[in-house]
């Protein structure tokens, strides 16, 4: 039997003080104002046991993460159809760089990647009848919490600053992979990034990626096949050009974003949520990198 709580206070002990803990991202420029001293964790296991040290109840800005929810409804909306528009592949080039699998086609590399997420949102906008609201629902109802929302300033702050999203997304209207009105999708998708969740929220919302596509009271959000492929997905492309190294130092599927939060799970087991806002060179959290790799070290769970 291992010892989750001990195992978690040992991290949390050892980085807590840690004086390289990266940078916060100032790009957007509302995320720059975050306190880059907070430091939590939480861990949910399949069985429902869960314990959290540090900041993990303190919410903070899911940004990226939020690309595997949204990638997860465009799955229930229109099935594999969704690959003809994105493939699978990892970039290994940064989140907001313009990677197009095919420049004839249009085709972006991967889901997770900003030009992918982009045109999962014009799905979304696609089927929808209340775009915004109608996702917001969806994430309340994985992570059966009611509280969750976005946060207005954070979106606004990225839809003043976010040139190179709008690049990417004209881009691809002009292969014609954005079916809707460009404005309105990058609207969309500035609001999806802009969601506020702590660690506690993050391991529940992520909890049935962990068990075969069921939420904890037994919902069936997805098929155990999609659920599969989601993780696949989150292991190859889920850190962009830094895929390889959370797979070599932490060996599980997982996703970052710029606000600072990762989530990462062991299918069947648990799963596990980090927040450090100081990101490293590639836009990873620094001390969520490291907390994460000590914890599948010291517990000899992860997918390999
Ligand atoms: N909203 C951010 C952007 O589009 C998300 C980036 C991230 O979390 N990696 O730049």
């Amino acid at each position: 039997m291992i010892d989750y709580p001990t195992i978690l206070d040992e991290i949390y002990l050892s980085l807590k003080s840690a004086v390289h803990r990266g940078t916060v991202a100032s790009y957007i420029p509302e995320l720059g104002k975050v306190n880059g001293k907070k430091f939590g964790i939480h861990l949910l296991t399949v069985s429902g046991d869960e314990y959290g040290v540090g900041d993990y109840k303190e919410s903070f800005s899911i940004q990226s993460i939020s690309k595997v929810l949204a990638l997860t409804k465009a799955l229930n909306f229109v099935g594999t159809e969704l690959w003809k528009r994105v493939d699978v592949e990892p970039s290994g080039d940064p989140f907001n760089f313009l990677s197009l699998l095919e420049m004839e086609r249009g085709i972006p590399r991967n889901p997770l990647i900003n030009a992918g997420a982009l045109v999962v949102s014009d799905i979304l906008v696609s089927h929808f009848t209340n775009p915004k609201q109608d996702f917001l629902a969806f994430v309340r109802e994985l992570a059966e919490d009611d509280t969750i929302c976005y946060d207005e300033e954070v979106a606004k702050s990225e839809k003043q600053t976010g040139y190179r999203n709008a690049a990417a997304a004209n881009l691809l209207k002009s292969f014609n992979n954005i079916y809707n009105d460009v404005d309105e999708v990058l609207d969309f998708y500035f609001y999806q990034c802009s969601i506020s969740m702590n660690c506690k929220q993050l391991s529940r919302t992520f909890y049935n990626y962990a068990n075969g596509g069921k939420g904890m009271s037994g919902k069936v959000f997805i098929a155990p096949s999609q659920a599969k492929r989601i993780n696949a997905i989150m292991l190859t492309c889920g850190f962009y050009d830094e895929a390889g190294e959370f797979a070599f130092e932490v060996g599980l599927p997982g996703k970052s974003g710029v606000g600072g939060g990762i989530v990462a799970l062991h299918p069947g087991n648990y799963c596990i949520s980090v927040w450090s806002p100081g990101l490293n060179k590639k836009g990873n959290s620094l001390l969520g990198m490291q907390a994460l790799e000590m914890f599948t070290t010291k517990t000899g769970i992860s997918i390999f």
